[in-house]
């Protein structure tokens, strides 16, 4: 059953995304050669107790750690470890965070120094489709709706879309229906409905689509070995239209990268 939540509620739960959302801009900065995915996995839970949250992965499911970080190869669900990265990496960092009792989750992967025109085009384009989706979530369209648009984008680029993991509805909990897979059929699905929230979350894959799980029961890698790229926000219905409570501003204020992707899903701008 989709739970819808109130405009307070909602206010709420843009408190809970911005924890994460700031939690990845201050990584932004630390991310380079020669730092541990463990050491960023300190700074994140220290980052999001500061700000009087509790890292929302952190015994989920019994995960380990803050962060799921899953450097090139790696789709989702990373283990933090004391490998350093390395300039020509690409690591997919996935954050979650509670407060006020409602979760944020969102993702991003940041290139760490200099990386190939290939994989920087895999960024470029998973992102632009995570986007392509968020335009689809509105009143009245369905789940099938958004996952044919993240499809079709990334697939008309010659990227493997991935299938078996999905975004989901979020809340009080971290895994809400409806599920929001990156794939589907125009007009099929659950209808959307005022005042739902989702994560939206393509994962990409260079080559192909299909992956595998390694036997510590989470890492996720593509079967071929190539790069794979995760993005995601945490977006509302408000007023039948899609409305940003995740933002990437924190990242792109951190990089001094200059964007206006955000604008048209948002009804008041983010200061920082
Ligand atoms: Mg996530
Ligand atoms: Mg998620």
């Amino acid at each position: 059953m989709i739970i819808s939540k109130t405009k307070e509620e909602i206010e709420l739960m843009r408190e809970s995304a911005l924890v994460v959302s700031k939690t990845l801009g201050m990584l932004a900065k630390e991310v380079k050669p020669g730092v541990t995915t463990l050491q960023l996995d300190a700074m994140a839970e220290e980052f999001i107790r500061s700000q009087g949250a509790i890292p929302g992965f952190l015994g989920l499911y019994d995960f380990p750690n803050t962060l799921c970080m899953s450097p090139n190869e790696q789709v989702v669900h990373g283990i933090p470890n004391n490998e350093p990265l390395k300039s020509g990496d690409i690591i997919s960092i996935d954050c979650g965070a509670i407060k006020n009792g409602f979760y944020g989750d969102h993702a991003y992967t940041f290139a760490v120094g200099e990386i190939s025109p290939e994989v920087e085009q895999l960024l470029k384009v998973t992102k632009a489709s995570l986007y392509v989706g968020i335009r689809e979530f509105k009143i009245n369209n369905r789940v099938g709706d958004v996952g044919y648009a993240i499809q079709n984008h990334c697939e008309s680029h010659g990227y493997g879309v991935v299938r078996e993991l999905v975004g989901h509805g979020l809340g009080r909990k971290m895994h809400e229906a409806p599920e929001m897979p990156n794939y589907g059929k125009r007009g099929r699905g659950k209808k959307f409905i005022e005042g739902m929230v989702v994560a939206i979350e393509p994962m990409v894959n260079l080559g192909t689509q299909r992956i595998k799980q390694h036997r510590d029961g989470w890492t996720i890698t593509t079967l071929d070995k190539k790069p794979s790229a995760h993005f995601e926000h945490d977006v509302a219905i408000v007023d039948g239209k899609p409305e940003l409570l995740s933002t990437f501003a924190y990242i792109y204020d951190a990089l001094d990268i200059e964007s206006n992707e955000e604008d048209e899903f948002r009804q008041n701008p983010i200061i920082i």
